[in-house]
């Protein structure tokens, strides 16, 4: 697409160089058109084979037509009308009531935000609020956001280093590590964990794990939150991630594939402790597009299609269908709760560029933030068997180009 500036034609491609703020140097650069179901189109017939769902967003396809409908009829009636929390508007209640019912009864009152680190945020100042303590406690290589609160919890001292000084009060511990857990003490507002660490490379604690953090967490009076941010919403074969360790948190933070593409999240948590919210002070948590109609409505409609299709309980086998055909020597372990996938190689360079060989040859895939050789695969749960086969027949093509043209790099160093 060209645009007209100073009589000289200018692309997309340039203004989006030029003038949208960059965070690498190697951005994708697909110009997109249109997205539906399973693919991306871009220019010149482009399509691509979304894999990541546009980092664990679009579990039930692109545009699904159930969302797209629900924003249209929306938005013939109204968009933001007044701040989160004082208007009864029907997208929003109806949506909280429905997803409240995916919960256990305890977790019944919802705060809806427009981000996974908003919620994390939000679910972060209600624990302090709630227990009147300062301490947070989070694992080494969690990732639970990019705002100052959320950042002080991630795990990860490179994302971290340049912009401290952060929130003081934080400690972090190992996941899946039984002995760590006496770092819960009195002292502990809150312990925030991934409920499977994504970023660090889908890494998954036991139910013993799971059970001691719970007693813990009961013994000190320190809240549990639980990120399910990314496992969320069937990615891991359950509605929510926690439900594989038999516990229950205190707090739950959602976002990404709840609004079926458009922005929502929300912290989740029992009334009593939520209620601390509306006293000393007042508007102990303000938004103003927090659960914007629109993104209300469509939440609501993909939250139908997505308990109503057995979508969920297809996960399971999709991912062994992934991991039967996903064989190589190339690839040491392919790790996955779920949907939520992790292809181990060697080293980060061949991640790299079977990646951008396979964008090459049409397939989307991604990186992980704090797993260097890990390759990430996290596809829509629309996708059917022969489209696995296809699109692992294509990720195995990537990986021969990749050690051929490494093959022929040494032998040429040979010579
Ligand atoms: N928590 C987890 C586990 C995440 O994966 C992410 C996003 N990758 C976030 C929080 C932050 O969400 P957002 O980018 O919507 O702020």
């Amino acid at each position: 697409m060209f645009n007209i500036k100073n009589n000289m034609m200018i692309t997309n491609r340039q203004l989006f160089l030029s003038h949208l703020a960059q965070t690498t140097h190697f951005p994708l650069l697909v110009e997109i058109e249109r997205a539906e179901g399973m693919y991306l189109y871009g220019q010149n017939g482009q399509k691509l084979m979304d894999l990541i769902s546009g980092i664990g967003v679009s579990n039930i396809g692109h545009c699904h037509p159930k969302v797209i409908a629900a924003i249209k009829d929306q938005a013939d009636r109204y968009l933001h009308v007044m701040v989160y929390g004082e208007m009864i508007q029907s997208p929003q209640v109806q949506l909280v009531e429905r997803l409240l019912r995916t919960l256990p009864k305890k977790l019944d009152n919802c705060y809806l935000v427009n981000s996974g680190s908003e919620g994390v945020e939000g679910a972060l100042k209600l624990a302090k609020r709630f227990t009147g303590r300062a301490e947070l406690i989070s694992c080494h290589n969690s990732y639970h956001g990019s705002t100052h609160g959320a950042l002080s919890v991630c795990g990860n001292e490179t994302l971290k280093q340049g912009y401290r000084p952060l929130l003081a009060d934080v400690k972090h511990i190992s996941f899946g590590k039984i002995e760590d857990l006496s770092e819960i003490t009195t002292n502990t507002a809150a312990i925030i964990l991934e409920t499977v660490q994504g970023e660090a490379g889908v890494i998954e604690g036991s139910k013993k794990y799971f059970a001691t953090l719970r007693r813990r967490c009961d013994e000190t009076g320190a809240l549990l939150i639980l990120d399910e941010v990314q496992t969320g919403f069937g990615r891991t074969g359950k509605f929510w991630g926690f439900e594989h360790y038999d516990i229950v948190p205190d707090i739950i933070v959602c976002a990404k594939a709840m609004g079926g593409g458009m922005p929502i999240g929300g912290f989740i948590a029992p009334r009593h402790i939520m209620d601390v919210l509306k006293k000393k002070p007042i508007l102990g948590h303000i938004s103003t597009f927090g659960g914007h109609p629109l993104s209300a409505a469509a939440a609501l409609a993909n939250l139908k299609v997505l308990t109503g299709s057995g979508l969920i309980d297809q996960v399971e086998s999709k991912a062994e269908l992934f991991k039967k055909y996903l064989l190589h020597p190339a690839i040491r372990e392919v790790r996955n709760v779920g949907l939520l996938m992790a292809v181990e190689f060697e080293s980060f360079e061949i991640v790299k560029e079977v990646i951008d060989r396979a964008l090459e040859l049409g397939v989307l895939t991604d990186w992980f933030l704090f797993h260097n050789n890990c390759m990430r695969l996290a596809p829509p749960l629309i996708i059917t068997d022969p489209e696995i086969q296809i699109a692992c027949d294509i990720i195995l093509s990537a990986v021969e180009d990749v050690l051929y043209s490494e093959e022929i790099k040494k032998s040429e160093m040979m010579l």
